[in-house]
Formats: C-alpha cells, sequence, structure tokens
C-alpha cells in the first residue's frame, strides 16, 4: 500500500513529486525483540485511536495484513534515522505531527523510547 493511512493526509507515493518515506506498521506479535514489539503496538495504538469511525474496520484489515503505512511527514526529524537511499524509524517513535483534529487527546499511551518505556496519560498531539 502505497499511501499514508493518517485520516486527512492525502499523501499517496505514485502521484508524489517529492517523495516521503512511508514507514509500514508490522504486526507486533511477529517482532523479534520486546522492545520492537511495543513500538508496533503504540504505533498500532495510535493508528486506532484516530481512525475514522464512518470508514469502518477497514484499517483492522490493513494492519493485520501489514498494508498501513505512515508518511514522514507525521515524525520529527529525531525520529527516523536516515540511510543513503532510505529511512527506518527510531524504536519508540509515533507519529505526532499534522495529525487529525479529533487526535488531540489519546487516553493513555505506552512506548519505547531509547530503551525507556514512557508512559503518558493524556498523551497530546499538535493538530495543524
Ligand atoms: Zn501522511
Amino acid at each position: 500500500m502505497s499511501h499514508c493511512c493518517i485520516p486527512g493526509c492525502t499523501y499517496v507515493y505514485k502521484n508524489a513529486v517529492i517523495k516521503r518515506s512511508l514507514f509500514k506498521i508490522l504486526r507486533p506479535e511477529f517482532a523479534k525483540s520486546e522492545e520492537e514489539r511495543n513500538h508496533r503496538e503504540s504505533l498500532v495504538q495510535s493508528i486506532l485511536s484516530i481512525r475514522d469511525p464512518t470508514k469502518g474496520d477497514k484499517i483492522k484489515d490493513m494492519l493485520h495484513r501489514e498494508m498501513a503505512s505512515i508518511c514522514e511527514a507525521h515524525f520529527t526529524e529525531n525520529d527516523f534515522t536516515v540511510h543513503s537511499k532510505s529511512k527506518t524509524l527510531k524504536l519508540g517513535s509515533i507519529p505526532t505531527l499534522h495529525m487529525p483534529e479529533k487526535s488531540c487527546t489519546v487516553p493513555k499511551i505506552s512506548y519505547f523510547k531509547d530503551s525507556h518505556l514512557i508512559i503518558l496519560s493524556g498523551y497530546h498531539v499538535k493538530c495543524p
């Protein structure tokens, strides 16, 4: 799937003039380490918390098939590592930028960043 699954984000890879990196959301149960699993779970959680309920559970199906991606516009520069031809998401990075209005408050979220477990109650994201 070559488009971003954040509601309101219109980024589609094949039509884009300036290419952004798309980070695929992989299934937590297939992670190789505890930290990786926690990170994947926090990404899944952040996607599910902002999904558009009018569009049903399509996103769950996409997550299940590992076809959901988030584009780099929703991450800060410090959230990914830049390689010569690609970018990879750092462990613990979750999308915080250009999020839809209704995602302003997510009740509770926990994630790993730099090997530390971070638990936020009332996680606020900046709304555009
Ligand atoms: Zn996007």
